[in-house]
């Protein structure tokens, strides 16, 4: 009787989500020269959602029309990833994920189109081999366009729309010259999406030249050219969509939907975005209890984890609901923000010092 009132005060208070993510895995089969995973290899804990965790989740579907999974890590290593896919449009929800693409064989691909996936992204750093394949080591861009081809061969066959293809481009200073060729690649394999997007977590600092924003001087070039892809691809109804490029200083808003969204870690843990996902601050015993760092505007910070509860006990929606979640929530509500320097001065250090706060 207990459980069945508590169920049912959980489902009045429940909250309406854009999407919940997913923290499937930690472990990747990639090496790219950016991703913390990389970086902080000797600290990284590898490991994969449990089945029996991600199940706990289920009765929380209910609160979000898209399931997206996705973490620090590459979903199809998770041997159970079909099975939570499953679960998912078992009810209803749609589904997507982002990976490598390196894991699509052919059965993978057709598995995904039969249990009508509904989003597959895939991450690029470059549109020759070249490039991308120096950038994101471990991948071989030529062979993840084949694996795209056959995707798009075999959702004709099966007469299928889904999964909708979106790609994924991280624009680094050495990779923007190429971004123009995004698009006969996206006619090539059927996407309808491109986001392209900003090195916004810095864990190496000799990466900061990287990142765009931090080219001021080119900031023009980096605009027009942006606008002048978003217009091309329009006119081939494909939509085009970038991040920044520069920095708004005086922003007190976070490119993240953490307002309507929310991260569910490996371990179940609630967190606002991936920024802030615990898993970043790795195995403090392998590095002798001292804490990672990222750079922010040339200055050094630790990497702070944060976590609002953890599904294994307490309900989404009770974490959902927490007052320190919800005054966390009103830092980033249009409506309810002052100036930017009271609102700086409540924000945890992590927002403060993140690129994503500045529109990246
Ligand atoms: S594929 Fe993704 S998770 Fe793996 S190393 Fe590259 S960016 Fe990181
Ligand atoms: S400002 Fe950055 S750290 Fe804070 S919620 Fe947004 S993305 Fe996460």
């Amino acid at each position: 009787m207990f459980q069945w009132a508590k169920r049912q005060l959980d489902r009045i208070s429940s909250p309406t989500l854009d999407w919940v993510q997913v923290e499937i895995t930690t472990h990747c089969n990639g090496s790219c020269i950016y991703c913390p995973h990389t970086i902080m290899r000797n600290r990284w804990v590898s490991r994969h959602m449990p089945i029996e965790l991600f199940n706990e989740l289920i009765p929380f579907l209910g609160y979000t029309d898209l399931v997206y999974l996705q973490g620090w890590g590459e979903p199809l290593l998770n041997s159970d990833f079909f099975e939570m896919v499953r679960a998912c449009k078992a009810r209803g929800k749609r589904v997507g994920f982002t990976t490598n693409g390196m894991l699509l064989t052919e059965d993978t691909i057709q598995t995904l189109v039969a249990l009508q996936l509904d989003i597959i992204g895939i991450s690029l750093a470059g549109t020759t081999a070249r490039t991308n394949d120096r950038i994101r080591k471990g991948s071989n861009l030529n062979r993840v366009i084949s694996h795209l081809e056959i995707l798009h061969k075999i959702k004709a066959e099966m007469k299928s729309q889904v999964p909708a293809v979106h790609l994924a481009y991280l624009m680094l200073r050495s990779n923007f010259h190429e971004l123009r060729e995004i698009l006969p690649i996206a006619r090539k394999v059927g996407a309808q999406q491109i986001v392209a997007s900003n090195l916004t977590l810095i864990v190496d600092p000799k990466l900061s030249a990287e990142a765009i924003f931090n080219d001021t001087e080119r900031m023009d070039y980096y605009r027009n050219t942006l606008e002048e892809i978003k217009q091309r691809a329009a006119r081939e109804k494909i939509v085009f969509d970038y991040h920044g490029p520069g920095l708004e200083e005086a922003s007190v808003c976070c490119r993240e939907n953490v307002r309507k969204a929310c991260v569910i870690n490996i371990e179940g843990e609630v967190v606002p975005c991936v920024l802030t996902n615990p898993v970043l601050c790795g195995n403090r015993e392998a590095t002798h209890g001292k804490t990672p760092r990222h750079t922010f505007k040339d200055q050094s910070f630790p990497l702070r984890g944060m976590s609002f509860g953890n599904i294994r006990n307490e309900s989404l929606t009770r974490i959902w609901n927490k007052k320190e979640y919800l005054k966390f929530r009103d830092l980033f509500d249009p409506r309810k923000t002052g100036k930017p320097e009271q609102v700086h001065s409540k924000m945890p250090e992590c927002c403060v010092t993140c690129y994503k706060r500045l529109g990246a």
